[in-house]
């Protein structure tokens, strides 16, 4: 079951509360199955607490797969990696903490897309 998230969402702990267009500048913990066909997004608090929304899956599994395509190129750049049909090959960029974190956090983005994708490739027979 998928229920509405209501605004602002308070920390369990801090009671801190998160308006809609603040939650996605929580650092990115992962999904999980809310047990009942639903699903959560996961995000810490800045006091470490790990808070959780519901989320609806209105992503086709082929524009997730586009999607993570597109942040895992981005994630690279951050990196500082070099264009990766570079000629001759380039060394990697010294990037700032800041960049290597956003970086971070993009690849793990574009894994939980690549794990949307993936169940559209597979579909599963009840
Ligand atoms: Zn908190």
């Amino acid at each position: 079951m998928i229920t509405a998230n209501e605004w602002p969402k308070r920390c369990t702990c801090c009671a801190r509360p998160y308006y809609a267009g603040e939650w996605t500048t929580l650092s990115f913990v992962g999904y999980m199955d809310d047990g009942d066909g639903g699903r959560l997004e996961l995000r810490n608090c800045s006091c470490g607490t790990t808070l959780s929304i519901a989320i609806e899956m209105g992503l086709s599994w082929a524009l997730a797969g586009d999607l993570a395509e597109v942040l895992r190129c981005d994630a690279r750049e951050l990196a500082g990696c070099p264009p990766q049909y570079a000629w001759p090959p380039q060394s990697k960029r010294v990037v700032s903490a800041d960049d290597e974190q956003e970086s971070v956090r993009l690849e793990k983005i574009a894994d939980e897309l690549s794990e949307i994708a993936k169940r559209g490739w597979y579909v599963d027979e009840d």
